[in-house]
């Protein structure tokens, strides 16, 4: 696979779902990938990426962004609340908002930097306990609690169990996003991005796929 097979399947994909063309974003995850891979993929042109590690991110992202311009940054992975400030001097935006002390922080930062990455809130779809995210049933308050705060709330973001149907969680994602009035949605991945795109995806996160596996360093 590569850059424009991932592209081509995801312009398929919008036309076999009647969407219009380039109404998902394809956010190329290049966490743990050498600096050789990424740079092949700005070379081709392509300016979207994710990383899901604050530190890693801070690492790589700073040199690349001054000699590529329009680079766009979205944190896909976790975030520490001491990590809030930095990250939201790193990232375009942050699909991993979960939990009402992170959206505090963010609004208190937003408010002292003038400036707030665009927020997806994580929803735990699968009832996970080890996996982050709000609980389905908590979703529309936490969603109103945030926007109670002011923050930039695009979409719901979900990571599917791996051992199940992952149109099942896209579909319900889908469906709590419209009822709380969110156009975006941040799911899909390597093995699974064209089901949500036929679900509403608006972001889906690419890694291997386009870079190959991802190898230790
Ligand atoms: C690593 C990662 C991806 C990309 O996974 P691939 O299977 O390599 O496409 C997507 N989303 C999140 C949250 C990830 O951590």
């Amino acid at each position: 696979m590569s850059l424009p097979d991932i592209i081509a399947r995801i312009a398929q994909a919008e036309k076999d779902a009647g969407r219009p063309q380039g109404s998902v974003h394809l956010i190329a995850v290049s966490k743990v990938q050498p600096n050789e891979r990424v740079r092949a993929v700005l070379e081709q042109g392509h300016r979207c990426f994710g990383e899901n590690k604050v530190q890693e991110a801070a690492g790589k992202w700073p040199d690349f962004r001054q000699e590529f311009p329009g680079v766009d940054l979205h944190l896909i992975g976790p975030l520490q609340s001491n990590k809030t400030r930095q990250a939201v001097g790193l990232f375009d935006a942050i699909h991993t908002l979960d939990r009402p002390k992170l959206a505090t922080a963010l609004a208190r930062i937003a408010q002292e930097e003038g400036r707030c990455p665009d927020l997806f809130i994580q929803v735990n779809t699968g009832e996970e306990p080890q996996k982050a995210g709000v609980m389905p049933a908590d979703t529309d308050k936490f969603v109103a609690e945030c926007l109670a705060l002011d923050l930039p709330v695009k979409g719901l973001m979900c990571i599917p169990p791996v051992d199940e149907e992952p149109s099942l969680h896209f579909a319900l994602l889908a469906k709590m996003a419209a009822r709380n009035g969110l156009s975006g949605l941040s799911m899909g991945m390597s093995g699974d991005f064209e089901r949500a795109i036929a679900l509403g995806a608006t972001h889906v996160r690419v890694g291997s796929a386009i870079f190959g596996e991802r190898v230790p360093a």
